[in-house]
């Protein structure tokens, strides 16, 4: 049986002959047969700036919720309650888009000194 009578599923990810594939190989390329998944990735490893939520300011609107693109800003009861530093990737998006300017974005140089108190 080629790779080609085999269902996706059944297929095995081999590459060793990439050099040699012809246009009918290249449909392998579309298969990723161990996705990735960011909760195994500690991604905010190469953050750059990490944001700090000040609570009296913060009017519970919930946007920095909805537009993190890494659910790194955490709730609870329909509150937020912190972020999740472990996958923020500092992009910034909660603190351009809180409408009360309650989130500041800090170099990443201050991260434990500040996550401490
Ligand atoms: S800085 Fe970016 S990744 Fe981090 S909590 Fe804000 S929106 Fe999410
Ligand atoms: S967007 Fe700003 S005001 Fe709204 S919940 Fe987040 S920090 Fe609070």
């Amino acid at each position: 049986m080629t790779d080609k009578d085999k269902t996706t599923k059944e297929m095995k990810w081999d590459i060793s002959g990439i050099k040699n594939w012809g246009p009918g190989d290249h449909e392998l390329g579309s298969l990723i047969p161990e996705a990735g998944n960011a909760r195994y990735y500690q991604t905010g490893g190469w953050r750059t700036e990490f944001p700090i939520r000040d609570d009296e300011a913060c009017t519970q609107c919930l946007f920095c919720y909805f537009f993190c693109p890494d659910s790194s800003v955490l709730a609870e009861n329909q509150k937020v309650t912190d972020f999740d530093y472990d996958h923020c990737k500092g992009c910034g998006i909660c603190a351009k888009e809180c409408p009360a300017d309650a989130i500041s974005m800090h170099p990443e140089s201050e991260f434990a000194e500040r996550v401490k108190k």
